[in-house]
């Protein structure tokens, strides 16, 4: 399968699916916002859970924060988002179409695309166009306040640095963790869900002393801590790897930045950021605000400005590269030539962890026995229940969607000795049989590897 074609038929299933559609789609769309349907809504909170208990519960000295969008917009101006948060601009002067400066591949393409029509192409001079999405509030015309929505989740943790301090007495290193939306006016939103204008991030801001030492072996534990999370939910490991960034290419609070990169169907590209930040966003908060953002150490009785080695993943690059990993075309061996389209995803993100069929729709007996085992079953997991056309079609509608298991209940399990079902695996096909009360145990078993 070409990887491009890749893209294109998850995109197709994912519509198909109720994974994720084009924004407001019967007005037209909005260029760069998706919604998520059914399926893609269950993807992306299982998503987002795995990343909370692995980063936050199952780790020490660290803790949640749910910060507001809206912020006061001095916020944006100590932490440098409305001087530098910018993307270098060019326009075609052919078709004024307008590109990142910085994006060779769309440029070729679009370069591509003119010559293929014998079109002569001139770019203008890049310029410095800020990313930051504005609006307005208040009550009264002419006097509402431009407020933006943020562009990053990140200040929301540190102007609430104190409030953490005062509240919670962390001990440093310690970190704070958050999950919400992001805006920005992306010049080029493209590859699906890859680059939009709206989207979710998920990141942890861990303060240790400011000691060039100290700082980088956080760092390179959260080098580890980031990668180990994509493979610890099956992520083939050869799609991922490490890229440091240029200097000029970081951004204007890092002293250092390294990417963890997937390798995607238009080549390598960004799932995420590890960041040392240093003192920039506390020394700049305090600064503007006029407040006294340092820590007093309770061991040392110092008093230091922490520095910040920031983790920021995005959730809509993780979820689409954990799509196109786990999106196999294979030949069913138990039909002849048949292939199905199976999603391998890990048990933790699948939308669904079990579905449960009666065999038959026409035979009240099984098909009560089904409900009562769905019925269980749903007070632990979100379960399909599916009684449309044969167990084939079933079989092939939930690999489809990558939902784990199967369970079928037949004639056998009506049998009082027996009370077992069928249980199918969605990644080898195999069928066992296995007693009924068994099967919460098994399906718990799959989410805990
Ligand atoms: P890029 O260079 O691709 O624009 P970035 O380096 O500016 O990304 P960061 O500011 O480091 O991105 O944001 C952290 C993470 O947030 C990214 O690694 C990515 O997962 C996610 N992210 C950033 N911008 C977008 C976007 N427009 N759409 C979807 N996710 C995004």
């Amino acid at each position: 399968m070409a990887e491009q074609n890749k893209l294109e038929k998850i995109v197709a299933l994912c519509k198909r699916r109720g994974f994720i559609f084009p924004g407001s789609e019967i007005y037209g769309g909005l260029r760069g916002t998706w919604d998520y349907g059914p399926l893609g809504t269950e993807l992306k909170f299982n998503l987002k859970q795995s990343w909370w208990e692995y980063m936050v519960h199952n780790r020490e000295n660290v803790f949640g924060m749910n910060a507001s969008i809206l912020m006061n917009p001095k916020v944006w101006e100590a932490s440098g988002h409305v001087e530098s948060f910018t993307d270098p601009l060019i326009e075609c002067k052919t078709c004024n179409e307008r590109f990142r400066a910085d994006k060779s591949e769309d440029i070729r393409e679009h370069e591509e695309a003119h010559a293929k029509k014998k079109e002569k192409i001139e770019w203008t001079e890049p310029k410095q166009f800020n990313i930051l999405v504005e609006a307005k509030l208040g009550v009264v015309e002419g006097e509402k306040t431009t407020v933006f929505l943020r562009g990053e989740i990140t200040q929301g943790v540190h102007v609430n640095f104190k409030n953490i301090i005062d509240s919670m007495h962390p001990k440093i290193p310690f970190g704070l963790a958050q999950i919400g939306k992001a805006f920005r006016n992306e010049i080029t939103p493209r590859n699906f869900i890859f680059r939009s204008r709206e989207f979710e991030q998920m990141e942890l801001q861990t303060y240790v002393k400011p000691d060039e030492s100290i700082a980088t072996d956080m760092f390179n534990e959260m080098k580890e801590l980031r990668l180990n999370w994509y493979l610890g939910l099956g992520m083939n490991k050869d799609k991922l790897r490490f890229r440091e960034h240029e200097p000029d290419e970081r951004a204007h609070y890092a002293r250092a930045a390294w990417d963890i990169e997937y390798e995607t169907p238009w080549g390598w590209d960004e799932a995420e950021g590890i960041h040392h930040r240093g003192d920039w966003d506390l020394s700049r908060h305090a600064q503007f605000s006029g407040q006294d953002l340092s820590y007093l150490d309770p061991e040392t009785n110092e008093r230091f400005v922490p520095w910040v080695i920031e983790t920021s993943a995005g959730v809509e690059r993780p979820l689409l590269y954990f799509l196109l990993d786990a999106y196999c075309e294979e030949k069913d061996p138990t039909k002849d030539g048949a292939s199905r389209i199976v999603l391998k995803l890990h048990p933790k993100l699948a939308p669904y962890k079990v579905a449960v069929f009666p065999l038959l729709k026409n035979k009240p007996e099984l098909v009560e026995k089904a409900r009562e085992i769905y019925k269980e079953l749903k007070k632990h997991f979100n379960v399909a229940w599916d009684d449309r056309g044969n167990i084939g079609k079933r079989y092939f509608s939930q690999d489809e969607i990558g939902t784990p298991y199967c369970v079928t209940v037949d004639f056998d399990t009506l049998e009082k000795e027996g009370d077992t079902v069928t249980i199918r695996d969605r990644d080898t096909m195999k069928q066992e049989r296995i007693s009924v009360s068994e099967l919460k145990s098994f399906i718990q078993k799959s989410l805990e590897q």
